[in-house]
């Protein structure tokens, strides 16, 4: 059988604080599934996935690295970085505490990426919110996050690995951003 071929490789990290559902999102994106509970020892370290972008005619292989269990040293090898050309900072809508960290965050992988990095910063768990409802737990609004991402220069999403709302979309538009770099040259 003929193998399934892609035009280009890109690697992917996912950062961001314990808990925001950073093996969520990986999960979601390669397993089409989510797990209410977890197994924080069994933290999905790596996922491989196809994605096409039809505009342009190509077809990318991810391979996403998630940071599981290292968030507690708050700094990761520069090996785990090496090479890397997207990154999801994720942060937890119902956490002012992750969205605050989300800049360390950022800090790490600036000192320590390629500084043509592609970065997309991901408010995650977005199906907690209601803004209708007494029960909203949203302690991020939305266009505070977006102001962040745009002072900084990253690309900005709200998702729900639950649900699976724009969890594809976050690393289709990292993957569109980079492939837009690779076309001109940076
Ligand atoms: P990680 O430590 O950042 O990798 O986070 P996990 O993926 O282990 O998720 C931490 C907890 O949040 C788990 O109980 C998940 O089921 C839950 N979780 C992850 N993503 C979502 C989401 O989008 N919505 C909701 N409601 N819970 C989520």
């Amino acid at each position: 059988m003929a193998g399934i071929s892609w035009n280009y490789v890109f690697k992917f990290i996912i950062t961001g604080d314990a808990a925001v559902g950073k093996s969520s999102l990986l999960v979601r994106l390669t397993d089409q599934r989510f797990l209410a509970n977890p197994d924080p020892t069994l933290g999905v370290e790596f996922g491989s996935k196809l994605l096409t972008i039809p505009e342009e005619n190509k077809v990318i292989k991810l391979q996403c690295w998630d940071t599981a269990g290292t968030e507690s040293f708050r700094s990761i090898t520069r090996s785990y970085y090496r090479g890397a050309a997207g990154c999801l900072l994720v942060y937890d809508v119902t956490s002012r505490k992750s969205f605050v960290n989300a800049r360390s965050w950022l800090a790490d992988v600036r000192e320590h990426a390629d500084p043509h990095l592609t970065c997309i910063l991901v408010g995650n768990k977005v199906d907690l919110c209601d803004s209708e409802s007494s029960s909203d737990r949203r302690q991020v609004p939305m266009e505070e996050a977006e102001l962040f991402a745009k002072e900084e220069g990253l690309l900005f999403v709200e998702s729900s690995a639950k649900s699976g709302e724009n969890v594809e979309k976050a690393f289709e538009d990292a993957a569109r951003d980079i492939l837009s770099k690779i076309r001109r040259g940076v």
